[in-house]
């Protein structure tokens, strides 16, 4: 069974590297918010979908209200092109339409479009979900439930989970970034991709486990993480990075779907 995957930009933040990475260059960089298409013979699936809408809009108190702590310390972009439905029309499949909606986390460059896939079955791990409903977490984490609470049917797990019960889609618990942070494993018809969300936001966190100086609930979870992260790809495995432009700009973008392992 050909299972496709497709790379979709659902916007840019602007923060110094140094946010992103223990001992990075002050200079901001400009990193993008991925989502990806899964189209399995059984399903679509999305794994995460981006921003907000109200990210679109022009600077105003219901933004900055919304952005909170974030709005002086990220620059966030999202043009219209980025709302995830339209990605999606590029592809020619109906927002409405898509089965699962996967969320690494629910953080808001990750959950802020899932009130947009309103028929879908919400599959997030349980531990997250709770995290995200507790007053303390919300604030602690900046979950904003204001993103995720849509009344989507949910399927909550706890660990390891086959989507589509023939081993082509999987998620894998990779913890500590948030406390139920998950990755998801594609095998497509272009190899096998481990979809990383921000249990790894750049290439180089990987060769040199290198965590982000803040930012983590568990950092030792994070750790434990990027090792697994880094046993998968020694395995054949090509890590799909959760926020690095150098990485982003070797993926086709939808329409194209992604293809066969590129020269690392
Ligand atoms: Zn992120």
């Amino acid at each position: 069974m050909s299972v496709r995957l497709y790379a979709l930009t659902c916007g840019w933040l602007t923060l110094p590297e140094a946010a992103l990475i223990e001992g990075g260059d002050p200079a901001p960089i400009r990193i993008p918010v991925p989502a990806y298409l899964i189209v399995h013979p059984r399903g679509t699936a999305l794994f995460d979908s981006g921003l907000a809408e109200i990210c679109s809009a022009a600077p105003s108190p219901e933004r900055d209200a919304y952005l909170g702590s974030l709005a002086g310390q990220v620059r966030v972009e999202r043009a219209s092109a980025d709302a995830i439905e339209s990605r999606l029309e590029s592809v020619d499949v109906d927002v409405a339409r898509v089965d699962w909606l996967i969320n690494s986390h629910l953080h808001l460059d990750h959950a802020g479009g899932n009130g947009r896939v309103s028929g879908a079955r919400l599959l997030v791990q349980r531990r997250e979900w709770e995290a995200a409903h507790e007053a303390d977490l919300i604030e602690a984490m900046t979950y904003k439930p204001v993103d995720y609470d849509h009344g989507h049917d949910l399927c909550l797990v706890d660990g390891e989970h086959d989507v589509f019960g023939d081993g082509s889609v999987c998620c894998i618990p990779t913890y500590g970034h948030t406390p139920g942070h998950q990755s998801l494993r594609v095998r497509h018809a272009g190899g096998e991709a481990v979809l990383a969300g921000d249990a790894c936001y750049l290439k180089e966190m990987l060769a040199s486990l290198r965590l982000p100086p803040g930012a983590a609930w568990d950092r030792e979870a994070m750790r434990e993480a990027l090792i697994r992260l880094r046993d998968l790809e020694r395995r054949g495995a090509r890590i799909f990075f959760g926020h690095d432009p150098a990485f982003w700009a070797t993926l086709p973008q939808a329409p194209a779907p992604v293809g066969q392992k590129a020269a690392q």
